[in-house]
């Protein structure tokens, strides 16, 4: 039988590739909500929405549409924003947008919907405190803030995106304060989550692990 597999913690702890890797090992889904908060900073930006306007924001959110291929990549109403919603300035944005109750509400409710029927692994910050509270297993991924800063340059110098490592590590420690002293859904460790510290960890050893703590729940 299939399980829900929460995977929270700060930004460019490793998150998403980890989910993604799993959950092709597992024959799962995997669902970033990371990118969805990003593609709602992108639309507003694109759109004239006032970002510091939270109703006008949950509506544009109920309007628009967010889609996933199988390959990864992103699409707002269609357009295809993958890259686009990696820069620093998004995640800046996706920051700040998230802070607001109604937002998250309209996000959540659609990735509870999405999850519904089992066979996810979700990453996020809220994914084992708030959207999937009853996820089989919980991971709560950290790592210190210059290996998460490394990770994120090499992944935008990859992917070239123009980035530079001191502005990373600032937004990371910036971001980290704000995704995690906001009133609304801050981000935190779920009280029956495992944690695990990425930072010494190489991408094999984190799947090898989880992968080990799966096969302890009865499935
Ligand atoms: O995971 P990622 O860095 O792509 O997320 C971008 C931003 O979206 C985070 O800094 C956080 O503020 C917000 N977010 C959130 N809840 C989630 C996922 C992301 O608030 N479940």
């Amino acid at each position: 039988m299939k399980i829900n597999i929460a995977i929270d913690g700060p930004s460019a702890a490793g998150k998403s590739t980890i989910a993604k890797i799993l959950a092709e090992k597992l024959h799962y889904a995997h669902l970033d909500t990371g990118a969805m908060y990003r593609c709602a900073a992108y639309h507003a930006l694109h759109s004239g929405v006032n970002m510091s306007d939270e109703d006008a924001l949950a509506n544009m959110i109920r309007d628009m549409e967010i889609r996933f291929d199988p390959h990864g990549n992103v699409f707002v109403n269609d357009l295809d924003v993958t890259k686009q919603i990696r820069t620093n300035d998004i995640s800046m944005h996706a920051s700040n947008v998230s802070t607001y109750p109604k937002v998250r509400q309209e996000l959540v409710a659609m990735q509870q919907e999405i999850a519904k029927n089992k066979g996810y692994i979700m990453d996020g910050r809220d994914i084992g405190t708030v959207v999937l509270p009853d996820a089989e297993l919980k991971i709560y991924m950290v790592a210190s803030t210059e290996a998460r800063a490394q990770r994120r340059y090499k992944e935008y110098i990859e992917k070239n995106i123009v980035a530079q490592y001191d502005e990373i590590y600032r937004d990371i420690e910036k971001r980290d304060y704000q995704d995690s002293h906001r009133a609304a859904s801050p981000l935190r460790k779920a009280d029956d989550a495992v944690e695990i510290d990425t930072s010494n960890m190489t991408i094999d050893e984190v799947v090898e692990k989880i992968s080990g703590l799966l096969d302890t729940i009865h499935r």
